[in-house]
């Protein structure tokens, strides 16, 4: 039936159907008082499922659980929100990019790859690159976010490596991509038949999937200083809609 009507209405109808829908829902759960979006602090008496996970999406600003835990731990444990700071951001995430943009403090950029308009924020990357190939001279940056970005290209040391050069001595990126138990796994993904079946299970051309041991010591070989963060410990999940997340992730160059 959706299928149908995906058809019938094109994607871009699909969405605006769908945009509908959230704020119908959301509009109904705004009553309550027993969940609040740290990001832009509505509450609500539970978020929106979100792929069969409970109490997932801000219906507001469409936040996720790992979304609101880096805010969070922003907020709370950096000088992110207090000083003045350059901020690249890659594919940037709709929850963040209108209060990022209109921040004072930040002299804020956003960027992403072979991509010239950006449904989910409805405007056009300020920068089209890749993360492996940023085109800004060396300690060009404070803060570079780039959440579930690492796992999408081919050679992730090459991505870590940019990163590692174009922020500032002292300056961080926010990074954060799947993690899971046991090893991390790379995928060869350079058969069409392998690049197909990574689209079928995964949405995207995903080259790895790291474990949670291993992803902040794979960063960490190329002049990182990474803090692994367990702060959701000390945070009531549900009222913020933490999930099962555990880990937040800053790289703190050298
Ligand atoms: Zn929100």
């Amino acid at each position: 039936m959706k299928q149908i009507v995906k058809n019938l209405i094109g994607r871009k109808g699909a969405n605006q159907l769908r945009s509908v829908e959230t704020v119908f829902k959301g509009w109904k759960l705004s009553f309550g008082n027993a969940v609040e979006c740290p990001i832009c602090r509505h509450t609500y008496s539970r978020f929106l499922p979100f792929r069969h996970r409970k109490n997932a999406l801000c219906p507001n600003c469409r936040s996720l659980e790992r979304h609101r835990l880096i805010h969070l731990y922003l907020r709370d444990k950096t000088d992110f929100f207090t000083t003045p700071k350059r901020i690249l951001h890659f594919a940037p995430e709709k929850c963040w990019y209108k209060q990022f943009k209109s921040n004072p403090l930040f002299q804020y950029e956003t960027a992403d790859y072979m991509v010239s308009f950006m449904d989910n924020i409805g405007a056009a990357p300020d920068h089209v690159m890749s993360i492996d190939d940023i085109k800004f001279p060396d300690n060009s940056f404070d803060v570079i976010i780039a959440i579930g970005i690492l796992l999408l290209v081919p050679d992730d040391a090459k991505a870590i490596r940019e990163l590692h050069r174009t922020l500032k001595p002292g300056g961080y990126a926010v990074l954060e991509d799947p993690i899971k138990s046991g090893p991390t796994e790379e995928y060869d993904l350079s058969t069409p038949e392998a690049k197909a079946a990574s689209r079928q299970k995964y949405g995207h051309l995903q080259y790895r999937y790291y474990g949670e041991n291993e992803y902040h010591k794979r960063i960490a070989e190329f002049g990182f200083d990474v803090v692994r963060s367990e702060y959701a410990q000390e945070l009531d999940r549900h009222r913020y809609g933490l999930g099962g997340h555990r880990y937040v992730h800053i790289a703190y160059k050298r």
